[in-house]
């Protein structure tokens, strides 16, 4: 039976830690978040992180911006951040509504308070192995791995999913630490000949339980990005399971993250650690 990566409780103490060093080292970071429109999952998205910064001392900006914003309304407040020395981080949330360029937008923000990761700047510098904001998922992913002193090195990895958020990131990162990287997407042939292979196997497809167990190497380290809602056994009620067939693969696998309770957690605390760095960046 695997070890269950408990990533709930690893991101308590990434966040204790955090607030610690907060505390210690006097500093001020600050998050301005900007909500474009009213997506419901965008507003829990936030209202989670707004509690999470308010756990580890983060102060956090809201600006909610009606649905009918311009793209040059949205710049405008952007660079106003950019400039604004108080602000920390910058996190826009997305989706953005249809008429807005997400891309300009993200390349719009300042590398240095990009916390979310994805302004190309910060894409390349992840890509040449050199400081830069990460991805607060993928990133996530990674710290547990260490945290539980798993061997990246020299082992093989295999990602399934290649999106910019989540395994294009994830790739880079895990090659930066010399594993053996496998990439599998939608257009991949034959998966489960690749999955097999897999020391770390890492799912970020977004299709509930799709990993079975014949599809994973005995002893495999199993990482879960994948959240799906799927009805339960209560009526009306939907619950949150991952890309894998927890109960087949756990039995199977050396390691094994739970959804929920798994990366999810980690990627807020991920996102407090990129804030604070970025705090102290700002200071230096
Ligand atoms: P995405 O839809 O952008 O990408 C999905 C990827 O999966 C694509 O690259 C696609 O090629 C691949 N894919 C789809 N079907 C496949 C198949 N049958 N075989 C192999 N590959 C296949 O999604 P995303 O934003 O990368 O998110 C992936 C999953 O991770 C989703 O369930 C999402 O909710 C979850 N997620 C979780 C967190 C977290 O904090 N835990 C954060 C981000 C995303």
């Amino acid at each position: 039976m695997a070890e269950i990566i408990d990533g709930k409780k690893l991101a308590k103490k990434i966040r204790q830690e955090l607030k610690e060093e907060v505390i210690k080292e006097n500093l001020h970071p600050r998050l301005a978040v900007i909500l474009v429109g009213d997506d419901e999952a965008s507003k829990i998205y936030i209202r989670n992180k707004s509690r999470a910064c308010e756990d580890v001392g983060i102060e956090f900006i809201e600006h909610i911006l009606p649905t009918n914003t311009t793209m040059e309304e949205l710049l405008e407040l952007i660079n106003k951040l950019n400039n604004d020395n108080e602000v920390s981080g910058i996190l826009l949330q997305s989706p953005l509504p249809g008429h807005m360029n997400i891309k300009t937008a993200f390349e719009t923000i300042n590398p240095e308070k990009d916390v979310d990761g994805f302004n190309p700047i910060n894409i390349g510098r992840l890509e040449m192995n050199e400081p830069a904001f990460v991805s607060c998922t993928p990133y996530g992913v990674i710290r547990m791995l260490e945290e539980y002193n798993i061997d990246i090195e020299g082992k093989t990895a295999v990602v399934i999913g290649r999106s910019n958020i989540v395994g294009k990131p994830l790739i880079q990162l895990l090659l930066n630490k010399n594993a053996t990287v496998i990439v599998t997407h939608s257009r991949t042939k034959n998966l489960e000949n690749y999955t097999r292979q897999a020391d770390i196997l890492v799912s970020a497809i977004g299709k509930a339980k799709y990993i079975k167990a014949d599809m994973v190497k005995e002893g495999a380290v199993v990482i879960d990005v994948g959240i799906n809602r799927i009805k339960g056994d209560v009526p009306g009620k939907k619950v949150l399971v991952g890309d894998t067939d927890y109960s087949e693969v756990s039995k199977k696998a050396s390691y094994i993250t739970p959804v929920p309770g798994g990366v999810g957690p980690m990627t807020i605390a991920m996102l407090m650690h990129n804030v604070v760095k970025a705090e102290k960046l700002k200071n230096k």
